[in-house]
């Protein structure tokens, strides 16, 4: 997606050769505009598919999940970080470990949100390693549900979340592929 391309080339910043921060158009300050044509492009992208449900964790992915669960007009969950004590119903729950903060952290999705049959569209800001998104998965599973495709809107190539989903036979559609970055410079696939 070219406008995402030169978006994260004009705004983006390099952290470390591994870490890019994206806070003034995607995960902190957004720009709706932008996430209006993300959405665009993942209905685009997964137009063949049906999904009855899109599966996001908080909070970067829900700007994304939310305008697409709009477009394709289904309801949008979102895994919480924190068990909430209002969750008093049973949860599903899976382990994420965080690359950018490098700790574990627990994810919950109360289990009547989930259902057996429903065909789950995951969304998430950034694949790095893919841990984020496999335990998106497993709470999906948890609940009998199907994953029918992962919608990423930057993916770094160059770690090996994308390639491990893909093994294991998602769907992955990623709107931006990080080849490398380094100094100042981003490339792209
Ligand atoms: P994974 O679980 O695939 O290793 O990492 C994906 C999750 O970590 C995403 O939900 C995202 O919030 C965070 N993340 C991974 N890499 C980056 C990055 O380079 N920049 C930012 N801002 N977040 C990242």
């Amino acid at each position: 997606m070219e406008l995402l391309k030169k978006r994260i080339l004009k705004d983006g910043e390099i952290i470390t050769d591994r870490i890019l921060k994206v806070d003034s158009f995607l995960n902190h300050q957004i720009d709706p505009y932008l996430i209006e044509e993300i959405s665009s492009a993942f209905t685009y992208r997964f137009s063949d598919q049906i999904f009855n449900k899109i599966l996001t964790v908080e909070s970067s992915g829900i700007a994304p999940a939310v305008m697409t669960g709009f477009k394709l007009s289904i309801p949008v969950v979102f895994a919480k970080k924190n068990k909430p004590s209002t969750m008093i119903e049973n949860a599903f729950t899976a382990t994420v470990h965080s690359y950018t903060k490098n700790s574990d952290y627990e994810i919950s999705v109360s289990s009547k949100f989930i259902k057996k049959g429903d065909r789950i569209l995951i969304i998430d800001d950034f694949l790095a390693n893919g841990s984020a998104a496999r335990a998106l998965i497993s709470i999906a599973e948890q609940g009998g549900a199907k994953v029918g495709g992962i919608g990423i809107v930057i993916e770094k190539s160059f770690q090996n979340g994308g390639k491990l989903l893909r093994e294991m036979g998602y769907r992955i559609e990623s709107l931006a592929r990080i080849e490398s970055m380094s100094g100042n410079k981003i490339q792209f696939i």
